[in-house]
């Protein structure tokens, strides 16, 4: 896929610096961008496309780049949309640094090697069920690859600038977004082009808020709820209080579809305070996601503590009844609970992993409920369920909907639209280009909009494969 060569051509060349939207053009995910000066080339981000087919195939399409042409790849955070690339490209040739924060580090080893175990999960699931196109059908990339990726990855310091292989110069601010966020400035000698990453709200319930970003001449902003503005709520999670009471009391359970990252550890906060507060029943808690669990420790991590509120309890869920499954005969276990409990389990839009084993089970029983934590992406079982579906696919075959299915949107980690036009407020100058990317393209086309109407500044919405000067 050659989507910038043509427009290369009608650069001048010489010491331009150039900046190409490769990805998250149009959807939430595959965060891509290509910076490139005089031969030097830098990646930030190299993201997984997620959700609807169609978006998914892109993970199959070579990138407009020579893997072995980059000579950094800067990494904003963990999650798989901004990371989960990364392992094709050390296989495809990429040889340098891939710089990212310490916490960054932890948690992307973790994404990064169960990407590549579930890739090679579906690939063998294809195979023994005969429905791949490919024959033998592949993974995307292989547990291999991604040990690969890890070994190249570099932490630094937030607010320390770095130089990096390609002669850029990088330094991360935070983003208050997940463990380890950071907004990235990146500079060739001039013009400095500042990346949003995905932008936490004003206030993270874990951890240090976002640092107001640094002066930059070119900005380029993400817009996951670009058109939305968050409700602040009189009574937090007033909605799943309601639901895990009612639930409980007619003797059911509570199913929570939760990231493992970053997710979990907020729906655990949540259900600890609900609990001090004599807002839910003491029942027993199950965390029924190996990745969560190991996040979790990264999060208490002592060497990260300096990253989390100064005002968070040194033990914050203590109160709680908190059981693990770790073993998958644990996990099977809880599809029929023996006595009402909260089941937290990963993927949080249940596109994946053990909570789907937990839908199937408990979806049909109308004495469960189930809890979505947060945005459910277009495509996605999360969705369908938010929507009001009456049955649900999977694993081939559709169960009927008979369980209470609660939406609780207070879990969202991004800013919406009023924060992202603050943190743009908060730029020390006002910049001289902001494109919109990271979002659909209703919403990107809403944060233009407002960027031109309340600030008066350029607003562009990037297309795939467009390429701009940025020096
Ligand atoms: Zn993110």
């Amino acid at each position: 896929m050659a989507l910038c060569h043509s427009l290369a051509a009608s650069l001048p060349s010489g010491m331009a610096t150039s900046l190409t939207f490769a990805g998250a053009t149009g959807t939430v995910t595959g965060s891509n961008f290509l910076m490139e000066h005089d031969g030097h080339r830098l990646l930030v981000d190299c993201g997984l496309y997620q959700g609807e087919r169609h978006w998914r195939r892109m993970n199959w399409r070579a990138p407009a780049y020579d893997p072995s042409s980059i000579d950094d790849i800067v990494l904003t955070h963990a999650h798989l949309d901004h990371s989960g690339r990364i392992p094709a490209m050390t296989r495809d040739g990429f040889a340098g640094p891939v710089w990212c924060t310490e916490g960054t580090k932890r948690l992307g080893a973790l994404v990064l090697r169960d990407s590549a175990h579930l890739q090679e999960a579906q690939a063998e699931s294809a195979r023994v069920g005969g429905w791949s196109k490919h024959d033998p059908p592949l993974p995307l990339y292989r547990a291999a690859d991604a040990e690969q990726a890890i070994q190249r990855f570099r932490a630094i310091d937030f607010n320390r600038p770095q130089t990096l292989a390609s002669g850029a110069v990088l330094t991360f601010s935070r983003a208050g977004h997940i463990l380890g966020s950071a907004c990235a400035l990146g500079e060739f000698g001039g013009g400095p082009v500042l990346f949003s990453g995905d932008v936490g709200r004003a206030t993270h319930p874990l951890l240090l808020p976002r640092e107001s970003p640094p002066p930059a001449r070119t900005v380029v902003i993400e817009s996951t709820y670009g058109d939305r503005t968050h409700r602040p709520a009189e009574q937090p999670h007033a909605r799943m209080a309601d639901t895990i009471r009612e639930t409980i009391a007619r003797g059911g359970s509570v199913l929570i579809p939760a990231f493992a990252i970053d997710r979990t550890e907020l729906v655990l906060r949540a259900l600890s305070e609900l609990t001090r507060d004599g807002l839910i029943p003491e029942v027993p808690v199950w965390v029924d996601s190996p990745m969560a669990l190991a996040a979790w420790d990264i999060y208490r991590d002592a060497d990260l503590r300096h990253e989390l509120r100064a005002d968070l309890p040194p033990r914050v869920v203590d109160n709680l009844d908190l059981r693990t499954a770790h073993s998958a005969t644990e996990s099977a276990r809880l599809n029929n609970p023996s006595e009402p409990c909260i089941i937290v389990s990963a993927s949080g839009m249940a596109t994946g992993g053990r909570v789907v084993h937990h839908l199937q089970s408990m979806l049909p029983d109308p004495r469960h409920a189930v809890v979505l934590a947060g945005y459910q992406g277009v495509g996605t079982r999360g969705r369908s369920l938010a929507d009001g579906a009456t049955e649900l696919k999977m694993f081939g075959r559709y169960v009927p909907v008979r369980a209470a299915v609660t939406m609780d949107d207070e879990f969202s980690v991004h800013a919406d639209r009023d924060d992202l036009l603050t943190w743009l407020r908060e730029l020390p100058t006002p910049p001289e280009q902001v494109f919109v990317v990271h979002g659909e393209d209703d919403s990107r086309r809403a944060l233009a909009d407002a960027i031109r109407q309340e600030l008066g500044w350029i607003a562009i919405v990037p297309r795939l494969g467009e390429k701009v000067r940025v020096d």
